[in-house]
């Protein structure tokens, strides 16, 4: 059974490979066997300290992924070191929060054209690689809490990532007959720097807390259990469907 989640002879390529979840997500892919292609625009040295100590190979691009026509040539880059790639984690993002009676068209723009339009571009020139080499493939993008809810102060983050969901089934309905999984991952609440202002608030900290059913913040580690599983062969029949990492918040 437990073979089924080997990850080794595989290629994983990770978006916002340097801190946070992504580094945490691809400690875990390399922990399961595969060879890590990161992508981001700062420095990846730890993370390609944490790939080398698997024993694993890692390659870095630098690419701002703000701007969606380098994704082509992304995959080229890859697939000229590594031959191939077999899974795409869609993990870089960020997030603007103002009031949405003052929020800037520059701060809806950002956020939608990391969080959402790169993710389409880079899934769509990721799978034209896996149809060209008649692979298959895994393709695991990185949701949020506020694919399901509304949040506050945050409208171009909720658009993104509600969209981030949609596009998730809408990409598994397409493609599910031509052996890829599209599938997602909705971390709850994670310490990371991109909630470090929220951590920072003493009373959201104590209000976030107390709805957190496990009663903690997850950590990047968390997310290693379930990127393995969606990438493995063990998720071969699951499609579209986005899976919350999130302590009970969901259900609450
Ligand atoms: P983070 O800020 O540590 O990581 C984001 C990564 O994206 C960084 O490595 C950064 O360098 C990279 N990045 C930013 N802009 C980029 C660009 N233009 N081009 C290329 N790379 C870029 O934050 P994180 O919390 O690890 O976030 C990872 C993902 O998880 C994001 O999509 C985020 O929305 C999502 N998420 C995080 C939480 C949480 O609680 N931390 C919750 C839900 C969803």
């Amino acid at each position: 059974m437990l073979e089924q989640f080997d990850l080794s002879g595989r290629v994983a390529m990770v978006t916002g490979c340097s801190t946070g979840l992504g580094r945490g997500m691809i400690a875990a892919l390399a922990g399961a066997g595969a060879d890590i292609v990161g992508i981001g625009q700062s420095d990846a040295s730890e993370t390609a300290a944490d790939v080398a100590g698997l024993g694993r190979r890692f390659l870095h691009i630098e690419a701002d992924l703000k701007d969606s026509s380098l994704a082509g040539g992304i995959v080229d880059q890859a697939v000229a070191e590594f031959d191939h790639v077999d899974i795409l984690v869609n993990n870089a993002g960020i997030i603007r929060r103002n009031d949405s009676l003052d929020f800037t068209p520059k701060d809806w723009d950002d956020v939608m054209d990391l969080n959402l339009k790169s993710v389409f571009f880079l899934s769509q020139a990721v799978a034209r690689q896996f149809v060209a080499k008649n692979i298959g493939g895994r393709i695991i993008n990185i949701a949020s809490m506020l694919s399901f809810q509304g949040g506050i102060r945050v409208p171009s983050y909720t658009a993104s990532k509600s969209g981030v969901m949609g596009l998730t089934r809408l990409l598994a309905c397409e493609w599910a007959a031509k052996g890829i999984n599209v599938n997602g991952i909705a971390p709850g609440y994670m310490e990371t720097d991109n909630t470090q202002a929220l951590r920072d608030d003493a009373s959201r900290n104590k209000e976030i807390l107390s709805r957190i059913p496990a009663g903690r913040w997850g950590t990047p580690d968390d997310m290693g259990g379930a990127v393995v599983f969606l990438a493995s062969d063990a998720a071969r029949y699951i499609h579209g469907y986005t899976l919350a990492v999130d302590g009970g918040w969901l259900a609450r």
